[in-house]
């Protein structure tokens, strides 16, 4: 077991200077680099010499704000090295280029975000020739079945998208390594809490646009994994996300070094809202899936993988029972009670709800969206933290009632104790 902590890592990292001496890393904003001396130039495109010795040849190969970024993200990782991207996909899509070619097969997680459903179901199988087979990646002896002598790849988000069931990442990376593939895992729903390089994974994937980022408002992905997997994405002959172009802005690497600082504190409080409100909801008898409550099928195994100090994600589900409830209950929480946005994505600060069969999963059939567990009614709720807790719940049960979600004789002010224990 990796015995690192991203935490002091990062500090550590944090202690550099920007050019003129200040607190915040300058942000480079060239695109193209000098060398002084022209044999320099060469050895460059050679690979011989590159970023880790301070010199750069053009901003889609390395650029040295988005450089740093990448050790930031490896160090969040507990990996050896990371790269950057213009957004999760790409980072998705560049990892799975990167390990597999034309005839190679992927074993995935038949509950993955829709995207990357699609990517691996519908494009990469038409655009190269590589097949995934999905399973339920709960089921290790499923996984272990799907397994075949062309197989390259074991890939699964750690908490799934949107059902919230946890991949057991020792056991994969066990299964994968057996049989001379890699594990590659998304960790997007929960940063810190896991470390799946930690925990067996070769590499790790980012979509920074949900929680590390935090604020909504940019695109961006990264790739985590040894050194030498990343200079294989980045060689100029044949590396991935050197030829396909998915750069990252230096202006955006900049915007989001600053958000890492405070990623700890702002998972930590989307983990106790989540808990909170997951916990008082069951008590209403909602049928709710969190992993922090007891009866979530992963619940030990969470525990027994995660990092205590940052919870258990800031995402839960509501199931309403049917798409027509669910549309009536988010339209109500964002046009009546202000309680917060009826949008797609996630680990914004404030609450952002979305019927998942009907939008982030719905590249997904009918039949597969039902093997995954993914019902019509499912609203997925990225819970925020902004106002206060109690401020946030009363408008929830406003209006869980108004919309007949929960019986009106629930609609009384929460009182903690007698919800909890009239559970536990
Ligand atoms: N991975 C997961 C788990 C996601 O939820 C998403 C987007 O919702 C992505 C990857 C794709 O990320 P991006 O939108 O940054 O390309």
């Amino acid at each position: 077991m990796n015995k690192r902590n991203p935490i002091e890592d990062l500090a550590h990292l944090r202690h550099e200077f920007g050019e003129h001496g200040g607190v915040n890393m300058s942000i480079e904003a060239s695109s193209t680099f000098t060398v002084i001396d022209p044999e320099t130039m060469p050895e460059l495109f050679a690979g011989r010499r590159g970023p880790d010795k301070g010199c750069y040849l053009y901003g889609r190969h390395f650029n040295p704000t988005v450089y740093n970024l990448g050790r930031q993200m490896a160090a969040l990782e507990c990996t050896e090295a990371a790269y950057c991207t213009a957004s999760g996909m790409a980072a998705i899509s560049g990892a799975v280029l990167g390990v597999c070619n034309a005839g190679d097969e992927i074993v995935a997680s038949n509950a993955v975000y829709g995207g990357t459903y699609a990517l691996f179901q519908d494009f990469l199988p038409v655009k190269t020739g590589i097949k995934t087979t999905f399973v339920d990646i709960t089921d290790l002896d499923a996984v272990s079945s799907a397994i075949t002598k062309r197989t390259k790849l074991i890939f699964a988000e750690s908490v799934s998208n949107p059902t919230l069931r946890l991949a057991n990442m020792p056991r994969l990376a066990e299964i994968a390594h057996g049989c001379g593939a890699r594990l590659l895992i998304d960790n997007t729903f929960s940063p810190l809490i896991f470390r799946p390089a930690a925990l067996g994974a070769d590499i790790v994937v980012h979509s920074i646009t949900k929680f590390i980022s935090g604020a909504s408002d940019v695109i961006a992905g990264a790739v985590c994994s040894t050194e030498d997997f990343i200079g294989e994405l980045m060689d100029l002959h044949s590396g991935p996300l050197m030829l396909l172009g998915p750069t990252m802005d230096p202006h955006i690497a900049s915007s989001v070094s600053l958000r890492i600082p405070h990623l700890p504190l702002r998972m930590a409080a989307h983990g106790e809202r989540a808990l909170e409100f997951s916990k008082r909801l069951d008590a209403l008898g909602l049928d709710v899936m969190y992993p922090g409550l007891r009866q979530h099928p992963d619940h030990g195994l969470f525990n027994e993988l995660r990092s205590t100090e940052y919870g258990y994600g800031g995402v839960f589900t509501i199931d309403a029972g049917d798409a027509d409830t669910a549309n009536e209950l988010m339209s109500h929480l964002q046009n009546e009670q202000r309680f917060g946005y009826l949008a797609v994505s996630l680990g914004y600060f404030d609450t952002l709800m979305s019927c998942s069969g009907s939008s982030t999963s719905s590249e997904m059939s009918d039949d597969d969206q039902r093997a995954a567990g993914i019902s019509p009614g499912l609203i997925r709720v990225s819970i925020g933290y902004t106002g206060t807790l109690e401020q946030r719940w009363a408008q929830l049960l406003d209006a869980l009632t108004a919309t007949g979600v929960v019986s009106p004789t629930h609609s009384g002010r929460y009182d903690g104790d007698t919800y909890e224990s009239r559970r536990d």
